[in-house]
């Protein structure tokens, strides 16, 4: 068998043609028609009226930290098993980041321990949907409008996915999308910011157009514009949603595929599980995930290492996933783990991500899986 890699950049055929127009139409850096063709898409994805596209997952975090007025000494509460953007976005701002522990079934943040975590200088809740599978957002919410507190979707892995309905990223305050080589859908670097409330919209745009009112210029609401409050480069250049709109445009092509593979390998691991080998991932009825991630868990840390070399041995890339950040120098710097820490730790050390992309086929799936059989002699 061929070498498997772990991910493979999602191409679906038409992003020359569209990166193509882009350029014929001489409108190249960002608020051109592709632009708006994303955040239009996006809109009736997610029904979300307010979208925004941005040059990466980090840049809506980033937005929606300046945007929920977070300040030095404020308390920002998230997973600890986590990529580095969700506390940074917070850090950023001088925000003491406070790690609670995650749920074993899901990985994501453990519901039940927010509400202890929460004090008077607590400002926002992050829950991050880890691999498309939604976090208890009706538990979050309710703690968030009990103590006035914001919510930001880390939706990164999230696009097309849903919790009881309703589209990740959609359900907060704020929903933060990302577009990277390594997501479902993808223009290189990439990302979406969704402002839930009216009220923020203005000041989202003025953000994103690095702190002047450059929008309300364009829409001829302002005879010149100017600096008028913080901000940064967020806007995404036309090229790159060019290629990103050739494949939201029709997102069931992407995500129908993955999750046959995602299918595939649940159906043929199955076995394994059941003799109590490894443990397979849990999705929640509430949710309708993604594929973004297809993971396996293995006994403990040193199986799994002796699983990764097996897996290379036989030209397979299987890889592992977040180091939690309290372990990390810079979440000693700016974080604490509130409570004990049960499962990120432990959890995390077992968990070993499958090859999973866009055009992965059945056959290699299933070498993959003989693979790891073999790996277990089964
Ligand atoms: C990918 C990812 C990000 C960052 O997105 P970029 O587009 O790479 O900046 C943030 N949080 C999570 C959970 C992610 O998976």
């Amino acid at each position: 068998m061929q070498y498997i890699s772990f991910n493979v950049p999602p191409y679906t055929g038409g992003e020359e043609n569209y990166i193509k127009q882009a350029i014929q139409a001489k409108k190249i850096s960002g608020g051109g028609e592709f632009t708006k063709k994303c955040a239009d898409r996006l809109e009736k994805m997610t029904g979300c009226e307010n979208v925004l596209i941005t040059t990466s997952g980090t840049a809506a975090l980033e937005m929606s930290a300046i945007l929920a007025e977070i300040k030095p000494g404020d308390e920002v509460i998230m997973p600890s098993y986590t990529f580095v953007s969700t506390a940074n976005a917070f850090a950023l701002r001088g925000a003491k980041i406070v790690f609670v522990d995650i749920r074993p079934d899901t990985m994501n943040i453990d519901e039940k321990l927010i509400e202890n975590a929460v004090t008077e200088k607590t400002k926002a809740i992050v829950p991050v949907h880890y691999g498309g599978v939604a976090c208890e957002m009706d538990v979050i919410r309710d703690i968030a409008k009990r103590k006035n507190i914001c919510v930001i979707e880390d939706a990164a892995q999230g696009v097309n996915a849903f919790y009881k309905g309703k589209a990740l990223g959609s359900i907060g305050d704020f929903g933060c999308f990302s577009f990277h080589e390594t997501k479902n859908y993808s223009s290189g670097e990439g990302g979406a910011v969704l402002i839930n409330n009216e009220k923020d919209v203005e000041r989202a745009e003025i953000i994103i157009e690095k702190g002047t009112n450059r929008s309300k210029f364009f829409r001829g609401q302002v005879d010149k514009y100017t600096w008028v409050d913080i901000g940064s480069s967020y806007l995404q250049s036309e090229i790159n949603c060019a290629y990103l709109y050739a494949q939201i445009e029709n997102p069931e092509i992407i995500n129908n595929d993955r999750m046959r593979s995602w299918n595939l390998y649940n159906e043929l691991l199955k076995p394994l599980a059941d003799k109590g080998v490894i443990e397979l991932p849990y999705i929640p009825e509430e949710c309708t995930h993604n594929a973004h991630i297809y993971y396996i868990k293995t006994k403990d840390l040193a199986e799994r290492t002796k699983l990764i070399e097996h897996m290379k041995a036989n030209n397979i890339l299987a890889v592992f996933h977040y180091i939690p950040l309290h372990s990390s120098p810079a979440g000693k710097k700016f974080g604490r783990f509130f409570g004990e820490d049960k499962y990120t730790t432990k959890e995390s050390e077992r968990l070993l991500r499958l090859p999973m992309y866009y055009g992965l086929k059945e056959n290699e799936i299933k070498y993959i899986v003989k693979m790891i059989y073999r790996f277990f002699d089964l």
